[in-house]
């Protein structure tokens, strides 16, 4: 293998690139903006995907990535989860059962240690749960950390440069099309998150991938918990090193989005309903002001879990669409992936239930009969 082209400068491209460069495989990434300008730079910093399994990877990668990257990432481990009511901490614990069973350990937390550890959180809470796995980190700093990691490796990083398509020759992809010419390549990894579906379109291969729109909100800073990394309610996120509570949620939001562009406003009864959620959970600072907010674009697919696969026709093709576990688990997602480029399967993880082949009886319909169907604006329909 000499040279790989990946498509987005995402934490899913990006960390791709940076364990082809380690395995000494020459590679360029390929972004139409800016990396990290996408979802990946724009999301709560969770990394705690224990119905993954590409889990136990993630949580042995994430405490040395900033050694392995050499930059800091600001990864913090350990989660505290909150249920406000009975029901949210059965759900909590449901998730905590899955984990355990993968040899993870965590502990319930009676509501004087909760506030211990947690001091503004609602007096009237069902209860908590230390996760003692799974923890966050700063997606700006992250994937600046990636961006600068591949280039320090002798990776190459193409901003401003979009793909239009595609050579085949022989069964296999030869060069990659761009608005700033063509690149040759041995292989390509699409990581291009909601634009995959239109880039595999025009290799004649459907990706069922939804765009749908989440947002965050910021509060001014506030005294440091212990962990950091708090949530419940509905809405995740992690209190930033200065203090500020960054949490986002709401419902994803299906808009009109043909080319699936980011929409850069955020919509303000989501980030209302998201705001709302952390102040229920942390009363005593409901007074913080909300001082950023934003809004970023989720690959979906339909049933929630990510495609990490190398096609059979073309054979040097590897799709990596995350469906929204992507920050997460982007530093074992790339290693998966370099994996599956090089020795065309991965030995630490069983991919087989993310394949894309899971899909291939799936109807045409499949956005409109899981209700994702995009909301037209009047502007739009006319
Ligand atoms: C508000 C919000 C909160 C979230 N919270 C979390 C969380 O806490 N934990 C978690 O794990 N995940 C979270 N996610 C999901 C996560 O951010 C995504 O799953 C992940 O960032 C996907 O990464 P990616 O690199 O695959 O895609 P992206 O970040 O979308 O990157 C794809 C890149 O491809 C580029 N591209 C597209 N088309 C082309 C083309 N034709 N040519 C060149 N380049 C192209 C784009 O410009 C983009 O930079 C959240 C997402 C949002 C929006």
């Amino acid at each position: 293998m000499s040279h790989v082209v990946v498509i987005g400068g995402g934490a899913t491209g990006l960390s791709t690139a940076f364990w082809l460069r380690r395995a000494g495989v020459a590679v360029t990434v390929i972004e139409k903006g800016i990396v990290g300008w996408e979802a990946s730079g724009r999301n709560g910093g969770g990394a705690t995907h224990a119905v993954s399994p590409l889990f136990a990877e993630e949580q042995r990668l994430w405490p040395m990535m900033d050694d392995l990257l050499g930059y800091p990432t600001e990864y913090q481990r350990q989660r505290i989860r909150i249920g406000l009511s009975r029901q949210q901490l059965d759900l909590i614990l449901e998730g905590v059962t899955i984990a355990r069973k993968q040899g993870f350990t965590a502990q319930e937390l009676d509501n004087k240690f909760l506030r211990e550890l947690v001091p503004f959180v609602s007096e009237h809470a069902a209860g908590g749960v230390l996760l003692e796995y799974g923890g966050h980190a700063n997606p700006q700093r992250t994937l600046q950390a990636y961006a600068w990691a591949v280039q320090d490796h002798g990776g190459t990083i193409q901003q401003h440069t979009t793909v239009t398509g595609f050579d085949q020759a022989g069964g296999n992809i030869t060069a990659v099309r761009t608005d700033q010419g063509t690149f040759g390549c041995d292989a390509v990894v699409m990581a291009a998150g909601p634009h995959t579906a239109q880039l595999a379109a025009k290799l004649g291969i459907r990706v069922p991938v939804a765009a749908a729109r989440a947002e965050m909100v910021v509060t001014e800073p506030l005294p440091l918990i212990r962990f950091g990394g708090a949530d419940g309610n509905g809405v995740y996120g992690r209190q930033t090193l200065r203090g500020n509570l960054a949490y986002g949620g709401g419902p994803h939001e299906w808009i009109d989005l043909p080319d699936a562009t980011t929409p850069r406003a955020v919509n303000s009864p989501v980030m209302q309903s998201v705001a709302k959620r952390v102040f229920e959970l942390f009363p005593k600072v409901a007074h913080a002001r909300v001082i950023r907010s934003w809004a970023g674009v989720i690959e979906n697919t339909p049933d929630g879990r990510p495609i990490l696969d190398r096609l059979t026709g073309p054979d040097n093709l590897v799709i990596a669409s995350m469906s929204s576990v992507g920050f997460g688990l982007s530093p074992a997602t790339g290693h998966a992936v370099e994996q599956l480029v090089t020795q065309g399967k991965c030995d630490f993880a069983d991919l087989s239930q993310l394949k894309l082949s899971r899909f291939d009886t799936l109807a045409p319909d499949w956005q409109e009969a899981a209700g994702w169907v995009p909301w037209k604006s009047e502007e739009s329909a006319a």
